[in-house]
């Protein structure tokens, strides 16, 4: 798909991939509707896109509500006239052992709190998007690109029930929207992340970042930039479906 004057969805897109990933289609001429909670700096990034010369769009929504996720396609829709892309990229941790023991005694649980917010927003929230954007899609006869994000961890990884299998659920709809969406002419791929620089890593205590950076057999985090230029490879190669796009710098868990 050749990315000018094209409109691009994109969730989570106020910081960290999301905002990269804008900023990368805004330098290339691509239409963006950048939805993320209510913040100051879900505006900020409307300007940031403006100020690269593309047309944006900020629409505050919560992946999670029904209502919300349906009413900011509806007026993407309506503004821009059709849409050619999204990025579901919106995503949370809240990580935390299943059970935590010492001695043989079990003093704390995953609580289902913890572990229904992570689905909420990972999985429900890829849910409610990519249903309204294809949807939104077919009835304009746009034949866009759904893109999801997954994440190295969705081969299981410690500490990270709730993510982890978020990230294997969004890769098994990725596939499953690339079968169902083909006759369309939508395609559905994905990108699964290893450790990036975003706030979410840069979250993490030192000690821990240093340990996991030298498990990366290129020795770094990626760069969020490398995640955009992904992305847009995605869009721009006609032949990618139902595939999910490694980049983790040959990191394994
Ligand atoms: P980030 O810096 O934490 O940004 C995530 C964005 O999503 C934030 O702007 C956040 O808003 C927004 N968001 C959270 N809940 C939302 C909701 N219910 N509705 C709408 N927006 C919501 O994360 P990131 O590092 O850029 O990660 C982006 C995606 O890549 C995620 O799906 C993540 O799992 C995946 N990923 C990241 C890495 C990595 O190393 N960074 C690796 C693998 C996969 P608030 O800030 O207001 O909460």
């Amino acid at each position: 798909m050749n990315l000018d004057n094209k409109t691009i969805v994109i969730t989570g897109a106020a910081r960290g991939l999301g905002l990269a990933i804008a900023e990368w289609l805004a330098k290339r001429g691509t239409n963006l509707v950048l939805i993320d909670l209510d913040t100051p700096e879900l505006y900020q990034a409307e300007q940031t896109c403006i100020a690269q010369g593309a047309q944006a769009l900020a629409l505050a929504a919560d992946v999670t509500s029904e209502t919300e996720v349906a009413n900011a396609v509806s007026r993407a829709t309506d503004e821009f006239g059709s849409l050619h892309g999204l990025v579901n990229n919106a995503g949370i941790l809240r990580d935390g052992l299943l059970v935590k023991a010492r001695d043989g005694e079990v003093t704390d649980r995953l609580s289902l709190e913890q572990w229904q917010a992570v689905i909420d927003v990972n999985l429900t929230g890829v849910f409610l998007c990519g249903r309204e954007v294809a949807a939104s899609m077919i009835a304009s006869g746009s034949q866009g690109v759904i893109i999801n994000m997954s994440s190295l961890a969705r081969t299981g990884n410690f500490g990270q029930s709730s993510y982890s299998a978020t990230k294997a659920g969004v890769a098994a709809l990725t596939m499953t929207w690339a079968k169902e969406l083909a006759r369309f002419g939508i395609r559905c791929a994905g990108v699964a992340p290893g450790v990036i620089e975003t706030d979410m890593t840069l979250a993490m205590k030192s000690a821990a970042r240093a340990k996991l950076t030298s498990a990366i057999p290129l020795q770094r985090m990626g760069r969020p930039d490398e995640i955009a230029s992904a992305v847009g490879f995605i869009f721009a190669n006609d032949y990618f479906n139902g595939r999910i796009l490694e980049l983790d710098g040959g990191l394994t868990f």
